[in-house]
């Protein structure tokens, strides 16, 4: 796994569940801390993840 951002692969996987259940990888740049998430193989940025989880509070 390398940064889609700076291209290094100094990257750090956490694995995180969602309130929903959901299961997706964060990671992490350590070079330029680009962080994002990536769920069933697919990118999806922060922004999506909030909506995620502002989903189940509603
Ligand atoms: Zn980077």
């Amino acid at each position: 796994m390398h940064c889609p951002n700076c291209g290094a692969r100094d990257v750090i996987q956490i694995q995180q569940k969602l309130p929903d259940e959901t299961e997706v990888h964060f990671y992490s740049c350590h070079k330029c801390e680009e962080k994002w998430w990536d769920r069933d193989g697919k990118l999806v940025s922060l922004s999506e993840v909030l909506e995620l989880a502002r989903k189940q509070n509603s």
